[in-house]
């Protein structure tokens, strides 16, 4: 830290995001990213054409984009904001939303804790139950804003329609942002919702159903006076804040909804082939509605096994938070890649059986 650096910053825990590495080749199962390329129109949008207009400003309005996805959903582009990542979408809702403090789960989005820490919002952590699921009690009536991932990170675990509903309408004084980065994978939307709660704001993003995860855009759909809001914190920060490449890339990706259902289906395939082959190893495995499986096995420690994947050339998600630390967040692959692990998985097992138990 240099001695100019704002005080008000200096206790400050950046994110960590999930490694990526440059230089060697591995089967890449650590940030949720899709394993198949984005549609063939996306390939085709981000041509010489768009290079060339780079020397021009991108739209500030956004204004295909909102009427790609306002069509796609259901919505009027007043009711769509887009960001550079939903991650921006998260942190200028916290902006707006988050003075009288944010509710979330204890375990979830690392990222909640720390848009709250650097916007100085109070952060009010709720426990999960014993079984790793949501408490929707704890979200009702809470007095303050509240953030939930739904389906939740790193569990995979989902929440119905029905609990939202219950928890926006116990809240009508604070907005209730529901994360739906993993919905594509087996959820139902709280989109609907959204016409019923003006309280409610639904956040998605290109990056994982969509495999669009570099050219960060995500976007949030709620009433209109929410979205006038986050206009207002990105006019006061980034008024560019989505290239011109990335919102051709995107308007593609909408206008094929197609292919990113048949590539969401094989990924919902491959999850149920890595539940029940790790299962069969016996792990114990939460039942997953996103593209990532959440798994620990008492026969390898947690951290354990995700070195050992490392060295064999797989990455996983490893978490060393006490709570999670016996498990590994896996990413879903292709069918060929989550063939490789389990066989991997099944010779570490072996050598620690074979060295006498758990190591
Ligand atoms: C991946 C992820 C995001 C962020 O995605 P962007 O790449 O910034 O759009 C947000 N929330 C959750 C729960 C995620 O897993």
């Amino acid at each position: 830290m240099s001695r100019f650096f704002n005080s008000c910053y200096s206790q400050l825990e950046p994110y960590t995001p999930g490694e990526q590495p440059q230089d060697k080749k591995y089967i890449k199962l650590n940030t949720n990213e899709s394993p198949f390329p984005p549609a063939p129109g996306v390939i085709a949008a981000v041509n010489k054409q768009e290079a060339e207009n780079l020397r021009l400003y991108s739209d500030p309005e956004l204004k295909p984009l909102k009427k790609a996805l306002a069509e796609a959903y259901h919505v009027e582009p007043a009711n769509v904001f887009v960001s550079n990542g939903s991650d921006e979408a998260l942190n200028f809702a916290f902006m707006a939303f988050g003075e009288d403090g944010i509710a979330y789960p204890d375990i979830s989005y690392g990222f909640y804790k720390v848009f709250a820490a650097v916007n100085h919002i109070a952060s009010d952590v709720k426990p999960l139950q014993a079984d790793f699921r949501i408490r929707p009690e704890d979200y009702k009536g809470v007095g303050k804003a509240v953030v939930i991932a739904n389906p939740n990170a790193p569990t995979g675990l989902l929440l119905s329609l029905k609990e939202i509903s219950d928890i926006a309408a116990s809240n009508p004084e604070h907005v209730v942002i529901i994360d739906e980065a993993y919905i594509d994978f087996g959820g139902e939307s709280a989109v609907e919702l959204t016409k019923t709660y003006d309280n409610l704001l639904v956040v998605q993003t290109f990056s994982k159903s969509r495999a669009l995860a570099g050219a960060r855009v995500g976007y949030a759909i709620g009433n209109k006076a929410l979205i006038q809001d986050l206009e207002t914190i990105k006019f006061s920060t980034n008024p560019y804040n989505v290239n011109r490449i990335s919102m051709a890339a995107a308007v593609a990706a909408v206008q094929d909804p197609e292919y990113y259902v048949h590539c969401s289906q094989e990924i919902i395939r491959n999850r149920e082939y890595t539940t029940i082959e790790l299962r069969k190893l016996g792990f114990f495995v939460l039942d997953s509605y996103s593209n990532f499986v959440f798994a620990r096995t008492d026969r390898i420690n947690g951290r354990k096994l995700y070195l050992d994947l490392k060295d064999r050339g797989i990455l996983v998600r490893h978490f060393d938070d006490p709570k999670i630390c016996e498990f590994n967040r896996i990413t879903i692959g292709t069918r060929q890649q989550m063939e490789t692990l389990i066989e991997t998985i099944k010779e570490l097992l072996e050598l620690t059986t074979t060295a006498g138990g758990k190591v």
